[in-house]
């Protein structure tokens, strides 16, 4: 487990881009923590990162959100499960063809815990003093 302080937004993001950098290949990362905790703007620096300076609007409504990377035939898919009320409504959404072949980033990841590949890398972010702490896993 690697833990991060992060004294402000500035900082996550610069941190987000830099782990983002490291994405080549289909993988889940899974973002917990509260509502205004920092999820989507993780999630839109690594977006940014891999598939160039496109608006990233948060998925709380549409639920997903797919983008085209930048410099390799990959996809990076964007979920917010929040409003997902019953785990049935998760292959309609298309989350098991993502994980399989998308970089699949996922915000309130509960409801989906037990599908998700044992190599996911769930992210925890909390509030630290006036800032955010994060964990890896
Ligand atoms: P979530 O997706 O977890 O609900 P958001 O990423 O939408 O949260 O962030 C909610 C608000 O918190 C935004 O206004 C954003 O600017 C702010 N915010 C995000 N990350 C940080 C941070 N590390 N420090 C302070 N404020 C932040
Ligand atoms: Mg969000």
């Amino acid at each position: 487990m690697t833990s991060y302080i992060f004294h402000n937004e500035n900082e996550m993001i610069l941190w987000a881009k830099d782990f983002a950098k490291a994405l080549n290949a289909p993988v889940v990362i899974a973002l917990h923590g509260d509502l205004g905790i920092g999820k989507t703007t993780i999630a839109r620096a690594i977006i940014n990162e891999l598939c160039g300076d496109t608006i990233v609007p948060s998925p709380t409504f549409t639920i997903v959100q797919e983008y085209d990377v930048t410099h390799y035939a990959l996809r990076v898919t964007h979920y917010d499960l929040y409003r997902i009320k019953d785990k049935s409504e998760l292959v309609e959404i298309g989350l098991m063809d993502a994980i399989a072949n998308n970089i699949t980033i996922i915000e309130w990841p509960e409801i989906a815990m037990d599908i998700l590949p044992k190599n996911t890398i769930h992210i925890y972010i909390g509030e630290f003093e006036s800032g955010r702490k994060l964990f890896l896993q």
